[in-house]
């Protein structure tokens, strides 16, 4: 599995739809400064579910938007589609080619597809847990994070263990379980209470 094209359209400084072929071999994107580097870093954050305004540097989520320029007016919406190669089925899902796309209008609504077919936040992180792809995961590395890690306490540092171990994914559903698990049981008291006073 690998990320083999980013689609962009009105996100931050792509205002038209912008599309980034990672071709084999591609292992650098170079640009003069303000170039938007950064901001397509960020657009493949945001698709997997990055919901802090602040670290895709703006105050709130509206900032990622095309917010217009001297030449141009701002866009109502912005637009990211990534598209996985899946060939090798590394990811749970029976098809070649994964298209995972998240929208943002400036009204508020949000979007988010697999294959075109609209899904919660959930299924994605669900469907890329432990792939290595995740908007938490070591694959996208920001500027000061590998300080960060080094300076992180034994806990924090585990996390980062079990992300590579691949074990995150089934911590993730034991706290599912226990969840579901906690809900039978209230479910199963107030049962029996209903079933006391008709006694
Ligand atoms: P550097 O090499 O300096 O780090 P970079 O190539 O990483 O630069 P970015 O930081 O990705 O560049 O892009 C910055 C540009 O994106 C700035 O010109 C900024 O005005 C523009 N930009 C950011 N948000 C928006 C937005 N919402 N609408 C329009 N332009 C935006």
């Amino acid at each position: 599995m690998y990320l083999s094209r980013v689609e962009m359209t009105g996100f931050k400084s792509f205002a038209d739809k912008t599309v980034i072929e990672f071709n084999e071999g591609m292992t650098a994107v170079v640009g003069p400064n303000g170039s938007g580097k950064s901001n397509l870093s960020e657009a493949i954050r945001w698709v997997l579910g990055e919901q802090s305004a602040k670290s895709l540097r703006g105050n709130r989520m509206e900032d990622v938007i095309f917010n217009g320029t001297q030449a141009r007016k701002p866009v109502n919406i912005a637009k990211v589609t990534l598209v996985l190669n899946n060939e090798d089925r590394y990811l749970d899902y029976d098809f070649s080619e994964i298209s995972i796309t998240r929208s943002y209008n400036r009204n508020g609504d949000s979007q988010y597809l697999i294959n075109n077919e609209q899904v919660r936040l959930r299924d994605i992180v669900d469907l890329l847990l432990d792939s290595g792809l995740g908007k938490n995961s070591f694959s996208i590395i920001s500027q000061g994070q590998v300080e960060q890690i080094f300076l992180s306490k034994p806990e924090e540092r585990r996390t980062i263990f079990e992300e590579a171990a691949g074990v995150q994914k089934y911590q993730y559903r034991k706290t599912e379980a226990e969840r579901r698990l906690d809900k039978s049981s209230d479910n199963l008291s107030r049962v029996k209470d209903i079933i006391h006073e008709l006694e």
